[in-house]
């Protein structure tokens, strides 16, 4: 049976998601250090009870996430929740791999990437090839829809192929001309693809501000779900791990309305 050692594992990783690039709110690699030898791998949105416990049904030795553990300012003490999963973990020597923002943007396996094929959206690039993005670290990408299309209909195809009825707040009937787009809880972003020259903004999830901003600024603005949005990156990520170690990886998909 073919299988990687996890630190060999672990240094294909970080290069190839350009880890050491990135100031993250959590740390970015191995989390926590189990077997030596990897046969088969469970990757997934977030590293929570539920994942873990399938983790161990399929004999997985390593679990590969988006979120992972040990986020800046949280209780760092081992009680409760955090316990169980620690335990958990721990107990079955599994390996646990987190990437937070390396693959949010990564540009051929990142969530962005990810989601801009889900939808049909064409990524702007510059002279290099290079995507445009706007926002912190230009996480948020600039694009068009490859199809002529109004807000109503981008829900639509969002609700088709995510799976999910998204919330659509602005004119609906508008068509969309300039989309902006980020993963996951990336609405404080809003006002940063409005000056970029967005008429529509998609990210995970919405605040209350994101209303009034979607109105008075005459924008689209689509909540799509944190973990449907964040569902592409680590299955693409999965997929590559397969084809360059030749090792069994399995993407659960634990469900998560928001
Ligand atoms: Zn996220």
């Amino acid at each position: 049976m073919t299988q990687v050692n996890n630190i060999e594992l672990l240094h294909w990783l970080d290069h190839t998601l350009e880890a050491h690039k990135f100031k993250d709110y959590c740390p970015n690699g191995l989390q926590v250090e189990g077997k030596t030898d990897i046969r088969r791998i469970v990757t997934g949105v977030t590293a929570s009870l539920a994942l873990l416990q399938a983790a161990v049904k399929h004999n997985a030795d390593a679990v590969i996430v988006h979120h992972g553990w040990f986020w800046k300012n949280e209780n760092p003490c081992i009680r409760g929740p955090k316990k169980a999963r620690i335990a958990l973990t721990l107990q079955h020597e599994l390996n646990l791999y987190g990437y937070h923002l390396p693959l949010d943007a990564h540009p051929t396996l990142g969530n962005n990437v990810q989601l801009a094929q889900q939808l049909d959206l064409e990524p702007e690039r510059d002279a290099q090839g290079q995507v445009i993005g706007c926002g912190p670290d230009g996480l948020v990408w600039l694009g068009r829809p490859k199809a002529a299309m109004t807000r109503q209909a981008m829900s639509q195809l969002i609700s088709s192929r995510l799976g999910r009825e998204p919330l659509l707040v602005g004119n609906a009937d508008a068509p969309v001309q300039r989309v902006a787009w980020c993963t996951g809880g990336a609405q404080g972003f809003m006002e940063a693809a409005i000056a970029a020259g967005a008429d529509l903004y998609i990210t995970g999830e919405a605040s209350e501000q994101n209303y009034h901003l979607a109105l008075e600024n005459n924008v689209g603005f689509i909540a799509a779900g944190h973990h449907a949005t964040e569902r592409y990156g680590v299955l693409a990520l999965g997929q590559a791990i397969a084809k360059q170690f030749g090792v069994e990886v399995e993407f659960i998909d634990v469900d998560n309305p928001i």
